[in-house]
């Protein structure tokens, strides 16, 4: 009798690199979105060009010396910053990748590397990692939040991204929930991202003290590295001045989320970042404010959850979109 399965060894394969100012992390997954082999190293993000194009392509290589057996079909990419999905090029200012602006990420890689290679927002691709292997697994209407030093975040309708006209959108940290409020990076004022952010929530804290007297606060915020955890912790204990920051935080996030959930009509809310790292504590907050920023009817259908890939979300996504790529292709 044949074994079964003798072709398992050139079976489809796809790998996911998700580009961040400090890390590289990468996967190769198989069609049936199991993990094979992953990685990370440094991305040397503040470097040149090809420092980071070279890292790129060495933890690929790295990849299939590890797994000679497997042939891999296409690469996805996530990096930082817009992306013009058709050219697979960066677009715009990144300041903390000083270097990688209007970079033809794609061609280059493609050009080393000889395999199709697809790039996009590494935000989008957290969504859709989570949507397709974490969180999100089964649901079609989606929406991908991440809450940390900013606020990123992916929007998929019917199983897929959406992206707009000029592949800018789904710029969830930059819904305007304030229209008289903090100036953001983008230039717009009122921000989601100036409010629901770690260093949005920090600039409360510290607007709050110029406000109010409260030696507990006071006394972490002054601390060196001071962050969110010491606040949420300090709310947990009952401290009533940092449960008031919290609130008026989560307020902030529940007008922001209500405003994409009457908008978009998801299944589900996914969570992640490391602002939702107080996990129950915080989901439990933004449960019970949200029903005032949304329609009932529209909210009865909506869980809102954490996100459980953690750091390995982006990476995923760009697997599973290096995987899906060719569906995408017929809509440009
Ligand atoms: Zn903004």
């Amino acid at each position: 009798m044949k074994p079964k399965k003798v072709f398992a060894m050139n079976s489809q394969h796809y790998i996911g690199l998700d580009l961040g100012g400090t890390d590289l992390k990468f996967v190769l997954i198989n069609e049936d979105l199991k993990i094979i082999d992953k990685g990370r190293q440094p991305s040397h993000g503040d470097g040149s060009r090809d420092k980071i194009i070279d890292g790129m392509i060495s933890a690929v290589q790295h990849l299939r010396r590890n797994n000679p057996g497997c042939q891999i079909n296409s690469i996805g990419i996530g990096t930082p910053g817009s992306v013009h999905l058709p050219t697979g090029s960066t677009m715009g200012v990144n300041p903390n990748m000083p270097n990688w602006n209007d970079v033809p990420v794609r061609d280059l890689m493609q050009n080393a590397l000889n395999i199709p290679v697809v790039v996009d927002n590494d935000a989008n691709l957290m969504a859709l990692g989570e949507q397709k292997m974490g969180a999100g697994i089964g649901v079609k209407n989606a929406i991908g939040i991440t809450l940390g030093t900013g606020v990123g975040g992916g929007i998929i309708i019917d199983d897929r991204l959406f992206r707009g006209a000029g592949y800018f959108g789904g710029e969830i940290g930059h819904i305007q929930i304030e229209h008289n409020g903090r100036k953001c990076g983008c230039g717009a004022y009122g921000c989601l991202e100036t409010y629901a952010s770690a260093t949005g929530i920090v600039r409360s804290v510290e607007e709050f003290l110029e406000k109010y007297e409260d030696p507990k606060l006071k006394k972490a915020f002054e601390k060196e590295g001071f962050s969110v955890k010491e606040l949420f912790a300090l709310a947990r204990n009952n401290n009533a001045a940092a449960q008031t920051v919290v609130e008026t935080s989560v307020r902030y996030l529940g007008a922001g989320l209500g405003s994409l959930i009457n908008v978009f009509n998801p299944e589900r809310i996914i969570i992640g970042g490391g602002v939702s790292k107080a996990g129950s504590f915080f989901l439990d907050k933004i449960r019970t404010v949200i029903g005032d920023y949304t329609m009932p009817v529209i909210l009865a259908k909506c869980e809102i959850v954490l996100a459980i890939l953690g750091n390995d979300a982006g990476m995923l996504g760009a697997a599973i979109l290096a995987k899906d790529w060719e569906n995408y292709l017929n809509h440009f």
